[in-house]
């Protein structure tokens, strides 16, 4: 099977012990042809900018601030954060959101959210999402956030799912999401136009699931396997690859 695949999601800077070209070296061997690297504090970021310059084609990097580490974080990170924007005019933001799950301080994780946000309208980004037990606080976001800004590891209701549509979002799937008894149903009410596909490696899943991912989705929609990579992949292109 020749498919071409589009992982939006990895975390190449926390595979430890093992260096940028086996990584790239292992994507392609899973039929994975670009990727979105992304990462959750300031020290990930001058790792994540070196990988994708050394693979400019391979590696869309994402520069974020995570929830989990909004309280945390040191003054000036925004400043930062800026400076690799201006440098990778194809980086986005993220990832960054909302986790009332892990969350210590609502506001301060509302504060970093909300500079991101700003960030992503002025240099014309898409923003890497992560929302968990997020809902009631998304209720104040949807609309104001950029377009094509990506629900990373979407495990929401249909509800959620109609809204991300109906702004104008996409929504990323990885393996954790078909343990999900309703992972069909929920599917049913996602375009076809607006699915991606993740591994968040090396945490939800490995790299070689992505293609079971695509896999699943394909059977739940009835489709051939290559006519919804292909989908997919285009969609991923539309995101993140801007001309
Ligand atoms: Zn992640």
């Amino acid at each position: 099977m020749l498919i071409r695949l589009f992982d939006v999601h990895i975390h190449l800077t926390d595979f430890l012990g093992t260096n940028p070209q086996k990584l790239i070296a292992e994507l392609k061997a899973n039929g994975i042809e670009k990727c979105v690297c992304v990462t959750a504090k300031p020290q990930d970021w001058e790792k994540a900018a070196r990988f994708a310059h050394d693979f400019p084609f391979e590696i869309i990097p994402s520069f974020g601030l995570h929830p989990w580490y909004a309280a945390k974080v040191q003054k000036g990170w925004e400043k930062e954060l800026e400076l690799y924007l201006k440098e990778f005019n194809g980086a986005i933001i993220g990832e960054c959101g909302l986790d009332k799950l892990k969350s210590t301080d609502i506001s301060k994780e509302t504060e970093v959210f909300e500079k991101q946000i700003e960030l992503a309208f002025v240099y014309n980004r898409s923003l890497m999402l992560h929302m968990v037990k997020a809902d009631m606080w998304l209720e104040k976001y949807w609309g104001r956030l950029p377009e094509k800004s990506v629900f990373h590891s979407f495990s929401g209701s249909v509800e959620i799912l109609k809204k991300i549509i109906n702004f104008n979002y996409y929504l990323s799937v990885n393996k954790r999401f078909f343990s999900k008894k309703d992972a069909g149903k929920i599917l049913e009410y996602a375009p076809m136009d607006r699915l991606l596909v993740e591994t968040d490696a090396p945490f939800q899943s490995e790299i070689k699931d992505l293609k079971t991912v695509v896999q699943n989705i394909a059977e739940i929609k009835n489709e051939s396997v290559e006519d919804l990579a292909h989908q997919i992949y285009l969609n991923a292109m539309d995101v993140f690859v801007r001309d």
